[in-house]
């Protein structure tokens, strides 16, 4: 019989984001015998964690994170100490997106996560598991092992696991607790079988063991990039069904209702909006055409997902201004929801985003309100300059009253308040014809329409 596999004691994550503070927080909750410290390049960020005032929204983490810091989990500055002192290292830095020479498309850009192995196999004097939990392109781990290899100390071996994460802003603690499912990818060696043999004992503390799914590093890798590539491609299927449903008069929430009703597609995600966003989406979809796999059948058939959104945001954004009578110059229009979706203070390719600068573009005077987005993150994003009183420049402003003397109101993020809103009160201050564009098809329509409103949504024909 073989001998019982060292348990993980300590664990160190790189990366104090909206996958590394989660991730960690489950763990620590759920193995009080796991000394977990999340470190971070941005003091910024670590200090914020320590304090009351977190950097990010997820629903549930600050009653994790209250419960377990300074028990045993940590937030630190320190790279050295706690990178030492673990038996197992997650890698959750984030992989933005990059360009790759002319028409050659776009990968992710994998400087943090080099950074990060280089920094691993410089500090360690002990063998560590380095758990490659960011998303990555495929045999990103064959990098990060030879990284390793060639700069490893005499007589410390590392393994390299991958074990991408799978979870969604907006509902992180209740994916990690309730995963549907857990990979782990590792080399078929003893070390690494052993190495994922470690890793499936800490998940196996809360996640069933038939949802705990082992198998070798690439599978691993690619799987998590197929998932979310297959996740925005159904987006982009129901919102080019949208494009058909708004020049023939069907109604795609009820063809949405049909296809679903299909037990080999199944109802969800099959929302049509004004387009996805986050971080991910996009940067995974163009992770399948990375330039030096030589497939471009394959790369092209893929980033028809991501030109198909970019099509829905500026067919959405320019039906805004062909319905204000062709021009928005001049024109007060209330931006409600900024965040890529909701529950999320999150901005990344947010679909807002694009919108509103094609309306500031056209001369529109905005004003945009998100409930857990700053308004100097949304000047930021549309690249406003702090409002000058005496100027008539887009105005932004996280004020609800953003509606008074609008000719508009553009949602954006799903947000559940925004349903709540008094409707009646906001018709009666705004500029007449008073138009709702509904970009996320979340509002009662039929009661804007008898309000007074002209209302757009997205797939469907309402009042035209
Ligand atoms: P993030 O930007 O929120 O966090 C990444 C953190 O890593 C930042 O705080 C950054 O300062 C830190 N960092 C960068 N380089 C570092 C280094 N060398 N040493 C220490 N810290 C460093 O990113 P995220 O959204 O948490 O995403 C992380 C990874 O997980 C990405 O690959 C992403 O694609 C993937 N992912 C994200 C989500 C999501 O919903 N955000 C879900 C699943 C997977």
């Amino acid at each position: 019989t073989r001998p019982p596999h060292q348990p993980i004691r300590r664990i160190c994550c790189i990366g104090a984001g909206y996958v590394g503070v989660p991730s960690s927080a489950v763990i620590a909750s759920k193995c009080p015998d796991i000394d977990v410290t999340v470190v971070d390049i941005s003091a910024a960020k670590v200090a914020a964690w320590n304090s009351d005032r977190h950097p990010l929204y997820e629903p549930g983490l600050s009653e994790l994170i209250s419960q377990t810091r300074g028990v045993n989990l940590h937030f630190s500055c320190d790279m050295i100490g706690p990178l030492e002192g673990a038996d197992l290292v997650f890698i959750c830095v984030n992989t933005p997106t990059k360009a790759y020479g002319l028409g050659q498309g776009k990968a992710a850009d994998l400087t943090t996560l080099e950074a990060a192995a280089r920094h691993i196999v410089r500090t360690a004097s002990q063998p560590k598991i380095v758990v490659e939990k960011s998303t990555v392109p495929v045999r990103a781990a064959e990098s990060i092992c030879t990284i390793l290899r060639a700069n490893e100390r005499p007589g410390v071996r590392h393994t390299v696991l991958s074990n991408p994460e799978f979870l969604a802003e907006g509902s992180a603690v209740q994916d990690l607790l309730r995963p549907d499912r857990v990979l782990i990818g590792g080399e078929r060696t003893d070390e690494g079988q052993e190495a994922v043999q470690r890793l499936v004992s800490v998940y196996a503390r809360w996640v069933p063991k038939e949802r705990l799914v082992t198998m070798n590093l690439w599978s691993s890798e690619l799987s998590k990039l197929v998932a979310n590539a297959m996740l925005a491609q159904r987006i982009s299927s129901i919102n080019a069904a949208s494009a058909i449903c708004e020049a023939t008069g069907a109604d795609v929430s009820e063809v949405a209702l049909a296809v679903g009703a299909d037990s080999r597609i199944g109802p969800r995600f099959l929302c049509a909006s004004l387009g996805f966003g986050g971080s991910c989406f996009q940067k995974d979809v163009l992770n399948f055409g990375v330039p030096c796999l030589n497939l471009p059948e394959v790369a092209r058939y893929w980033e028809s997902v991501v030109t198909l959104n970019q099509y829905q945001k500026y067919r959405f954004a320019d039906k805004i201004i062909v319905d204000l009578f062709n021009t928005v110059k001049g024109k007060r229009i209330a931006v409600l929801g900024f965040a890529f979706k909701k529950d999320t203070g999150d901005t990344r390719e947010s679909p807002a985003i694009d919108v509103c600068r094609r309306l500031i573009d056209e001369g529109a005077l905005l004003r945009v309100y998100d409930p857990k987005v700053a308004s100097s993150q949304i000047r930021l994003d549309l690249n406003q300059p702090e409002p000058d009183e005496a100027s008539d420049a887009a105005v932004l402003t996280v004020r609800l009253l953003s509606c008074e003397g609008a000719h508009a109101v553009v949602i954006c993020t799903e947000w559940s308040e925004f349903s709540q809103l008094d409707f009646g009160r906001i018709f009666a201050s705004m500029a007449k014809p008073a138009f709702v564009f509904d970009g996320r098809n979340v509002l009662d329509h039929e009661a804007l329409l008898r309000i007074g409103f002209r209302v757009r949504a997205v797939g469907k024909r309402l009042d035209c």
